[in-house]
């Protein structure tokens, strides 16, 4: 058996647990992973420390001037079992995952020049297939090609408890009805951007979780996968 690698692209709403099953078929399959989400919250963590975004604000302009000496790349760390994120040479893995910059993403990454340097570095990194790639464009924009698509969905109220419950985990201060409007202020801004809006690629298999465990959606995921390689080989 030959062994054809292919791009798996998988798109959805906010914290569809999208990321949890990238990972683990990236690592049943021996492919790289790439968080294509970490890349958007990175550059909104730096237009935050630099006051460019604020509750009131938003210095676009700076922000895209800086754009280019903005380098991102992904560490792999064995003590988490994935790579971690990397700004300008500093670990900004933990502190792109709070609240606040899941409240100002959407609007750093509805700006166009944004996306266009992320999308070239996401299709460089995919370059030589054998990628699991998770996000909002990756199978309409980023890989329109991908030989697997998936777009995940789940109530609205399910994603928010989920994610409720992993940042209490984490020791985050923060509240149930915080996080749900959160959830859906994002799925609003995701959705209705004029750059490349999340939406299901036409040939994209829908999954919605809202029902399966993480087994039963890893094993979903993993037997498409599987029927697809082989088709491939
Ligand atoms: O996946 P995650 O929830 O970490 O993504 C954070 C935000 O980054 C999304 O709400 C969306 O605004 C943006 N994003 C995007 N395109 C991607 C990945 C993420 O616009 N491919």
């Amino acid at each position: 058996m030959t062994d054809h690698k292919i791009t798996i692209a998988i798109d959805g709403f906010s914290s569809t647990g999208k990321s949890t099953v990238a990972k683990q078929l990236a690592k049943e399959l021996s492919y790289v992973y790439v968080d294509t989400g970490a890349m958007y919250r990175a550059i909104t963590l730096y237009a935050m420390r630099k006051k460019y975004i604020t509750k009131d604000s938003f210095d676009e302009e700076s922000l895209i001037k800086d754009l280019p000496s903005l380098l991102l790349k992904f560490v792999f760390e064995a003590s988490r079992g994935f790579a971690a994120i990397y700004l300008n040479e500093e670990n900004i893995e933990d502190e792109i995952r709070t609240m606040q910059v899941s409240q100002y993403v959407s609007r750093i990454s509805a700006l166009s020049e944004v996306r266009e340097k992320l999308v070239s570095q996401q299709q460089q990194m995919g370059l030589e297939k054998g990628v699991v790639m998770d996000g909002r464009d990756i199978g309409t924009v980023v890989f329109p090609k991908a030989e697997l698509k998936i777009f995940m969905t789940a109530t609205a109220e399910e994603r928010a408890g989920r994610r409720f419950k992993e940042m209490k985990e984490q020791g985050q201060a923060v509240n149930y009805e915080e996080v749900l409007k959160n959830v859906t202020d994002r799925d609003h801004l995701d959705t209705t951007r004029e750059d490349s809006p999340l939406m299901k690629a036409e040939d994209a298999i829908e999954i919605d979780n809202s029902s399966l465990s993480l087994d039963e959606q890893f094993n979903t995921l993993l037997n498409i996968a599987n029927d697809v390689i082989a088709k491939h080989n």
